[in-house]
């Protein structure tokens, strides 16, 4: 707070707090950008820095029969206590790190704690001999993706172990092939490993509808394309959702093609897209060594950027 309080003073900006952004557009003719809000006020910019995070609009997934579930069908983000769920069934949905720490922060309340996945996740420590985790990232954070993978199948094989026979089979892909596709890093959150190891967590497959209070499940998360499914059926009093979020960009900036299908930006740091001058995403990659980090990287390239170029009349 006391950073955004004093930035008029250092560099002349100022700060207008309460606004929420519903429109980022570009006027080609007057090469400006018109930043509009929600309750219809509206700013004139040469450059803009898309600040807002990677967890904008929280995602549940849309199971077939959800609707006919009697309890309660919540998103992690909405996840305050463990308390909250004494004696209850749980079904966590999601193998990320929400959902792996929500589960095991449930065992302690909850009467029974169950997992669906639909991804093996990569599981690591948190740090390694004393060096934290982070440490190793940025140590190897320009290393080629394939060797920085070993390392880390190493890792995962050797200080977490094989999970197999308890429902969590080892990654099929590589960390950074997975990571491409799904966004979601490692799962960092010991406990949830001895949950499971203990039997005090669950796993089972993916959803596959819900029928009133009875939930459809594959039996196992197998990572075996030839093995033949079967189904099982569960009766849990919630669901939590550890399903992610999108970040919403494709509404809000209205560039075509600043997006993937996933709804992530395709440029960052002081990267331009075509037809977009002066546009910048911070924060939306996230690295093993850590987001923050990256913030702060990525924030002194992009002021950088945009001083030459405002510099130089672009
Ligand atoms: C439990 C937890 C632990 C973490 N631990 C670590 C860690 O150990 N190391 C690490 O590096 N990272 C960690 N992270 C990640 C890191 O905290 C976040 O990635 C970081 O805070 C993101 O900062 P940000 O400013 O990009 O986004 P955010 O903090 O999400 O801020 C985005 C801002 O934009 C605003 N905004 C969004 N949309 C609009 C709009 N349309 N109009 C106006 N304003 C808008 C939001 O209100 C918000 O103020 C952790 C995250 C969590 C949740």
């Amino acid at each position: 707070m006391r950073l955004l309080e004093t930035f008029p003073e250092r560099g002349g900006f100022t700060v207008q707090t309460n606004i929420d952004i519903k429109q980022v557009n570009y006027d080609p003719d007057r090469d400006l950008w018109i930043i509009t809000s929600i309750d219809g006020k509206r700013f004139e910019s040469r450059a803009v820095v898309m600040a807002i995070g990677g967890c904008r609009i929280p995602v549940i997934p849309k199971w077939e029969g959800m609707e006919t579930f009697p309890g309660e069908i919540i998103h992690s983000s909405k996840f305050k206590n463990a308390q909250d769920f004494s004696g209850k069934h749980v079904l966590v949905i999601g193998t990320g790190n929400s959902a792996a720490e929500i589960a095991s922060r449930l065992t302690e309340h909850a009467s029974h704690v169950t997992v669906s996945g639909r991804t093996p996740p990569h599981i690591l420590p948190k740090s390694v001999y004393g060096i934290p985790l982070i440490g190793i990232g940025v140590w190897t954070r320009y290393w080629p993706g394939t060797i920085v993978d070993r390392i880390l199948s190493f890792l995962q094989r050797s200080m977490i172990g094989n999970l197999s026979a308890h429902g969590l089979p080892y990654p099929t892909l590589p960390l950074s092939k997975q990571y491409a596709i799904n966004n979601v890093v490692p799962i960092l959150y010991r406990p949830f490993v001895d949950d499971v190891r203990a039997g005090r967590i669950r796993i089972v497959g993916p959803i596959q509808k819900i029928t009133g209070r009875t939930v459809h499940v594959l039996r196992t998360l197998t990572t075996d394309p030839g093995s033949t499914h079967s189904l099982t059926t569960l009766e849990p009093d919630v669901i939590i959702a550890g399903t992610g979020f999108r970040t919403g960009i494709s509404k809000l900036v209205q560039v075509p093609g600043i997006t993937d299908e996933n709804d992530r930006s395709v440029i960052s740091g002081d990267q331009e897209f075509k037809d977009a001058p002066r546009l910048y995403f911070i924060g939306q990659v996230n690295p093993l060594s850590g987001l923050l980090r990256e913030i702060r990287l990525e924030a002194g390239r992009i002021a950088k950027k945009i001083k030459q170029q405002l510099a130089a009349g672009r």
